[in-house]
């Protein structure tokens, strides 16, 4: 078996062959830290996380550069997406972009999405983003016009090779005076010129000004993992025009292919809409966390293939939590039977261990197969469907059989698709504990009233071995979690 990817570069599936062996240089363009971040940002994450994932889980040694935007990301309106986030909050520009970065990893880490090894900000690479475009001039591949620079699509014949877009056909920029200021109209800003009263800005051989979009992806992909390197990552939407302009930047001044496989994950649409600020339908990760587990929208998002676009729903999600519900279910049974420690060491049900290993080599198939995580989960839920007439069906179970299905949920459902944690907690309400606490306060005051002060001891010093420690005071008695 061998794993095989769907490079959207050659529109194939070809074998995965790393340039380096045992060695991943994997780059994914990052969020634009203006706002919190929504479902769109959690489908296109958890798709590269679970791709991240596995190929660490099938030996790989990856080296996964994931960038934070925190300059030159226009709207079409012209303005930055950064500086209007700013004076909308009225914040120091980097104030807003440290808000919504950390904003970004706690929900990334919330929805166990792993952290990337590197995650570069733009605004920290600036002279190298003005070095690559010195080095673009030189060759004739950028033109400067009153402080700005551009790149020139008609001096890369190759432009349009990854969106398979035609020089024709590509749409012109945004506002007039730009327009007026480019050669052709597909040309795309590597250097704008920045007047006075904008905030971020920097001095450089042609003024002060800020970089365009693009041209940060093509400096720190490469800064970090050397060029080319092996898997560029994406969702679909940034395809055109930034990942083609990210590839014509990297190969018009170095040369050299950018890089060789290129991944990208389908849209996030809601109830068949896409998303969108003007329609007030964007659904932020933090509000879809009130309502759902975090392994649920993992698991919602992993039952379609990454490429495959994808619809956010009550209904999707209601089968998501019940999906969970079943998986969980018989993970939890499996382990309670380990954990109470009673199954015999040999007892081995007829031919459960082949179950086990078919069970390996299909989810392995699966993901092997461009990450095939729809394939994948439907393995695990057969295999749960087997496992249950296993435990229910009479026979005695054997420890070793039980240790050999555990490791299934630990390996796939834990380490590559993050949908079953190592360990699973009941999600018991914050008032319940409270109530039970406070009935056995009341037991105990009961029992000291009666003068049965080894039950009432007894209460007490349970609780305090379940780190709950009680307090008699004048008034009554309290109560607090700790240890002393
Ligand atoms: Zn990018």
């Amino acid at each position: 078996m061998s794993l095989v990817v769907y490079n959207f570069l050659t529109r194939q599936k070809e074998p995965f062959v790393p340039l380096q062996e045992g060695r991943v240089h994997m780059y994914v363009c990052g969020p634009t830290v203006y706002d919190h971040a929504h479902l769109g940002h959690a489908k296109l994450y958890v798709s590269m996380d679970v791709i991240v994932r596995y190929l660490r889980y099938r030996g790989y040694k990856v080296r996964y550069v994931q960038n934070i935007t925190d300059v030159g990301h226009l709207l079409d309106t012209g303005e930055d997406r950064i500086l209007k986030g700013a004076a909308r909050e009225r914040l120091e520009p980097m104030e807003l972009v440290e808000k919504y970065m950390r904003s970004y990893f706690e929900d990334m880490d919330a929805l166990g999405v792993v952290r990337p090894d590197i995650s570069p900000r733009a605004s920290c690479h600036i002279p190298e983003m003005i070095e690559m475009i010195k080095v673009l001039i030189e060759k004739g591949h950028a033109y400067e016009v009153n402080g700005s620079v551009y790149f020139s699509v008609e001096s890369w014949p190759e432009y349009g090779k990854l969106s398979g877009r035609r020089l024709e056909e590509q749409e012109e920029g945004a506002r007039i005076p730009v327009r007026e200021e480019k050669r052709h109209p597909a040309d795309f800003a590597l250097w704008k010129r920045a007047e006075p009263e904008h905030i971020l800005r920097w001095p450089s051989p042609w003024g002060w000004g800020y970089p365009g979009w693009h041209i940060e992806c093509s400096v720190m992909a490469t800064k970090y993992l050397g060029q080319p390197f092996d898997i560029h990552g994406g969702g679909i939407d940034n395809l055109f025009p930034h990942n083609e302009s990210e590839i014509a930047q990297a190969e018009a001044a170095r040369g050299t292919p950018f890089a060789r496989y290129w991944l990208l994950t389908g849209s996030l649409t809601v109830n068949g809409v896409k998303m969108s600020k003007s329609l007030g339908n964007v659904v932020r990760i933090k509000d879809a966390l009130q309502e759902y587990r975090p392994q649920a929208i993992r698991l919602f998002i992993l039952s379609s293939h990454y490429r495959s676009p994808i619809d956010y729903s009550e209904e999707a999600m209601a089968a998501a939590e019940k999906g969970l519900d079943r998986l969980w279910n018989t993970v939890i049974e499996v382990r309670e039977r380990l954990a109470r420690g009673d199954a015999p060491e040999a007892a081995e049900p007829e031919g459960f261990m082949e179950e086990i290993q078919r069970t390996r080599r299909a989810f392995l198939e699966a993901m092997d197969d461009d990450f095939g995580t729809p394939e994948a989960l439907s393995v695990l839920f057969e295999f749960s469907k087997a496992v249950n007439s296993l435990l229910f069906g009479g026979a005695i179970v054997g420890r070793p059989i039980l240790e050999a299905i555990d490791a299934i949920y630990r390996e796939f459902g834990g380490h590559v698709l993050g949908v079953i944690p190592d360990v699973i907690r009941p999600d018991i309400p914050s008032d319940l504990v409270a109530g039970l606490v406070q009935l056995l306060i009341e037991i105990r005051a009961e029992a000291r009233r009666q003068r049965d002060f080894a039950r009432a001891d007894q209460i007490r010093d349970r609780l305090r071995a379940l780190g709950i420690l009680l307090e008699d005071r004048p008034d009554g008695t309290v109560w607090r979690m700790g240890r002393s």
